[in-house]
């Protein structure tokens, strides 16, 4: 009898102490993925990027999490940045166009591929400008301040503005505002 019930706390402490170390284990791979995810989400680049809209006015709407009167809240990939009408769209940075052209969502938009100074592969993403308005075509280079377009509001979209994304090798999207302003915007 006695052995009995040694044996049924010897289990009971076994199960204790092996659930204990598991999850001290779930508990510290998670916390290691977090870490990773939080490194790859950044961009070595040394100073700002000059705004991509000519006349820029305000930022309409930030990145991340957005509940507007939307029941649903919506991710926003990318801040949208409003100029004075027909304001044209400027390249940040020098780099080769990888898409000219429409996409359903964005209109008629334009995708750069740049390289930065540590050899790091990222994408700048323009998106909403007017019909015909596009003055670049695919695989052409582009130098910082070229014109790519005109803002409108084309695809998705309820009023003229630019839907700027800065998106890393992988294609995650980074909070653009960090590489524009000196002070992040809301
Ligand atoms: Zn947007």
């Amino acid at each position: 009898m006695k052995g009995k019930i040694s044996l049924i706390i010897g289990v009971v402490l076994f199960i204790l102490i092996v659930g204990a170390t598991y999850s001290k284990t779930m508990v510290t791979s998670s916390n290691n993925k977090t870490t990773t995810d939080e490194k790859i989400e950044e961009l070595n680049y040394k100073g700002k990027f000059p705004i991509p809209i000519e006349n820029f006015i305000k930022v309409t709407s930030g990145f991340g999490i957005r509940e507007g009167s939307q029941i649903v809240s919506t991710n926003h990939h990318g801040i949208d940045l409003v100029g004075n009408k027909d304001s044209r769209i400027l390249a940040v940075a020098n780099g080769i166009i990888t898409y000219s052209g429409w996409q359903s969502g964005y209109g008629n938009c334009v995708e750069i591929k740049h390289i930065n100074e540590d050899g790091e592969i990222f994408y700048t993403f323009y998106a909403h400008m007017q019909d015909d308005s596009l003055s670049v075509m695919e695989g052409q280079k582009i130098t910082v301040g070229q014109v790519l377009g005109v803002q409108g509001t084309t695809g998705n979209s309820t009023g003229d503005h630019l839907h700027f994304e800065i998106r890393l090798e992988n294609k995650t999207r980074i909070n653009p505002a960090l590489y524009l302003f000196e002070e992040m915007e809301e």
